[in-house]
């Protein structure tokens, strides 16, 4: 994988261009301050009122997005991936011109089609691997947010370059960003959501009806589970030192618990099944399908899985946990 550093990164090819942020929200207040600090100057596209008000608050600005998508040379599309293709459709289509720049921070509108860009704008993606606070905290701070960058249209011939220079920026070439494409960063990040955390949320809700069903105190289990923040320890240790060289840090009986028992699991072979179908299913634009006849009818299935979630007695037994911990995590 290509990697860019600060030094592969020009602010001078964004110094003399228009810069401009549609949405101020997770992303987008992140982005558009970082930049700021950097020397940037920045206009934010609003679209209606919530988070307009918080942009003027932090200095910026608010214009309409219709107005900064015609001022801008470069304009990052920081709403939700569910409302961009409306918005695109509706203001940003009959406005784009010759030479600007359409920046992302995730790819799944283009690697789906629901944006098409005119061939003479560049198409850029510059995906922070944080969400927006942690942008904005590790920028502060001085050690920025890994990101990935892709090229998904290269009109000007130097839409990289603009894409690095956007990354160095919010902070991102401090800590180190990757060249992928939209596509790849797109799957990656659906695989994630639609095999990994399935497995891990079922296996955790699995484990806590069987304690809770085998008498241990409900509390006790969602402490254990997560609740110490050891497992969040244990991810951050993965990261640290590595997946494996982290379980030295717990018992012997432990590492052998859990290297025993990770290689004899009976369904690794249905495991497989199921991420392969994931895989499949997201790349043929399956999910995709799914998702927007879903947005369409009003999100029925998705508010009934919501209701569920809120009405696991998981929810129960960690307010317990919370009201018993001195310290409970914030
Ligand atoms: P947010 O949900 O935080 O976006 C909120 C902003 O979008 C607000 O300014 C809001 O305006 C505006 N908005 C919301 N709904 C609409 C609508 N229907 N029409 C017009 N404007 C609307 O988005 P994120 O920052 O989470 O995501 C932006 C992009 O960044 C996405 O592509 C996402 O995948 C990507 N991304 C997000 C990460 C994260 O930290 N969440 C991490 C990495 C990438 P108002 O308040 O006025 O409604």
């Amino acid at each position: 994988m290509e990697a860019y550093y600060d030094s592969d990164a020009s602010l001078e090819v964004l110094r003399h261009q228009t810069l401009g942020i549609i949405g101020y929200g997770n992303q987008g207040r992140a982005q558009a301050l970082n930049l700021r600090d950097s020397g940037l100057e920045v206009m934010i596209g609003g679209l209606r009122d919530e988070t307009a008000g918080q942009a003027e608050k932090d200095g910026f600005a608010v214009r309409s997005v219709a107005e900064v998508a015609e001022r801008a040379d470069v304009l990052a599309l920081l709403i939700p991936d569910e409302v961009q293709r409306q918005v695109y459709t509706d203001v940003l289509s009959a406005r784009l011109r010759a030479g600007q720049t359409l920046d992302f921070a995730h790819g799944y509108n283009i690697r789906f089609g629901l944006i098409a860009p005119p061939p003479d704008v560049d198409v850029i993606m510059v995906a922070p691997r944080m969400i927006g606070t942690m942008v904005r905290e590790s920028f502060v701070s001085g050690s920025g947010a890994p990101a990935f960058v892709a090229v998904a249209q290269d009109a000007s011939g130097h839409a990289l370059g603009t894409a690095l220079a956007w990354a160095r920026g919010i902070g991102a070439t401090r800590a180190g960003v990757f060249k992928t494409t939209f596509a790849q960063e797109t799957e990656l990040d659906l695989f994630q959501e639609q095999a990994l955390w399935p497995l891990l949320c079922l296996s955790m809700m699995m484990a806590y009806e069987f304690l809770a069903e085998h008498g241990f105190p409900p509390e006790m289990v969602a402490l254990e589970m997560y609740g110490s923040e050891e497992a969040a320890e244990i991810l951050r240790e993965m990261a640290r030192v590595g997946f494996f060289k982290q379980m030295r840090l717990h018992s012997q009986t432990s590492q052998y618990g859990t290297l025993s028992r990770a290689s004899a699991v009976p369904f690794a072979k249905e495991m497989r099944a199921f991420m392969e179908n994931a895989l499949a299913v997201i790349r043929d634009g399956r999910f995709d399908a799914e998702w927007r006849s879903e947005q369409a009818a009003g999100y029925p299935v998705f508010k009934q899985l919501r209701a569920q979630a809120d009405a696991h007695p998981l929810n129960q037994a960690e307010a317990e946990m919370r009201r018993l911990m001195r310290h409970p995590p914030e």
